[in-house]
């Protein structure tokens, strides 16, 4: 293996810069040509491909977003698309490529390693939905940014003794708001992945009311369902004044956490690592703060759990 591309794909996340950082300088430390491919696999269909250098990737692992850039590519899902990828890889003589994003980007990986090119995949999303690693790059930034507005939206709940309704992301993954709900001292923590219901939501809010509770928060994970539709039905059965913030896109920008940071470089040194022991179609991860790699059609195949013992806590502690 002589020349490595690296490209970031799907939604951005914070980290991914430190990620890309470790890939590039941990290539040319054992010697090896590293090239960026800017716009995920869209740019790669089209050769958007740059050599990068050690000075390439110095000042942006305090950076947000993805200096790569990305991109959601349809084309790319065609056998046509996935030929005219791997002939802009053979023209640039690259070897190996690491991708970095989600579950959409890692089918993206396994299609170009199907067809005889090796890829390793990174995970860099902040919805924390994927299997074989505890954490994905980008989920411990979301999630404080998640709490900062928490603590904020506090402050005014309890001056105006209000009910307010945090919507988060996550796709179909209710981690962020499990995570953000137990770290906020939320009453309520809505998720996909655990029926509630709503007779139980509206109790605890009116026990609450009636012991002298001054605001409540309820944590909404996107996958559940529009906040505004439970912010109407929760204000009309407990007639408590009810608001909704729905958090949007503030979750995905702003400079990486150190976990993340420490996250990313060591996950992007390990993705070189495997390419240059020959792996090809394996995703590194962490779990028990211990790098690990798993084929990515193993990760593709399981479903997204959700932890149920801090689901329990966060019912416990919200009595
Ligand atoms: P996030 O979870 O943050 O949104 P993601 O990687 O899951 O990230 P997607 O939009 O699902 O984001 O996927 C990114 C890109 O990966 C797609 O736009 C497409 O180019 C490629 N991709 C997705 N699915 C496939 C597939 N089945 N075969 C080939 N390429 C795919």
């Amino acid at each position: 293996m002589k020349r490595i591309g690296v490209l970031t794909s799907g939604g951005d996340a914070p980290g991914m810069n430190a990620a890309i950082r470790a890939v590039v300088r941990k290539g040319i430390y054992n010697n090896l040509e590293m090239y960026g491919i800017k716009y995920g696999f869209q740019g790669l269909m089209q050769g958007h491909i740059e050599k990068m250098d050690i000075g390439s990737v110095g000042d942006i692992i305090q950076r947000g977003g993805t200096i790569l850039f990305s991109a959601r590519s349809d084309d790319f899902k065609t056998e046509e698309g996935q030929q005219k990828a791997i002939e802009q890889l053979k023209k640039y003589g690259i070897d190996g490529l690491v991708i970095i994003g989600g579950d959409g980007s890692f089918r993206g990986a396994q299609a170009l390693t199907a067809k005889g090119f090796p890829c390793i995949g990174i995970p860099g999303t902040i919805d924390n939905d994927i299997n074989g690693t505890d954490f994905t790059i980008g989920f411990d930034t979301a999630l404080n940014t998640i709490i900062e507005a928490i603590d904020k939206i506090r402050d005014t709940a309890t001056s105006h003794e209000r009910t307010y309704i945090i919507e988060v992301m996550g796709r179909d993954a209710g981690d962020l708001a499990l995570w953000a709900g137990l770290a906020g001292g939320a009453e309520s923590i809505l998720i996909p992945e655990k029926k509630e219901d709503f007779d139980n939501i509206v109790n605890r809010l009116k026990r609450g009311h009636e012991r002298g509770k001054k605001h409540s928060i309820i944590l909404l994970a996107e996958g559940v369902g529009s906040g505004f539709d439970y912010g109407d039905r929760i204000q009309e059965e407990t007639k408590l004044e009810t608001r909704v913030t729905v958090l949007g896109y503030i979750q995905r920008g702003g400079s990486p956490t150190a976990t993340d940071r420490v996250l990313a470089s060591r996950l992007g040194a390990k993705a070189i690592e495997l390419l240059m022991e020959g792996k090809a179609g394996i995703m590194v991860g962490i779990e028990h703060n211990q790098l690990v790699s798993y084929p990515i059609s193993e990760i593709l195949q399981k479903e997204s759990t959700v932890n149920e013992e801090m689901y329990r806590l966060s019912k416990e502690l919200s009595i």
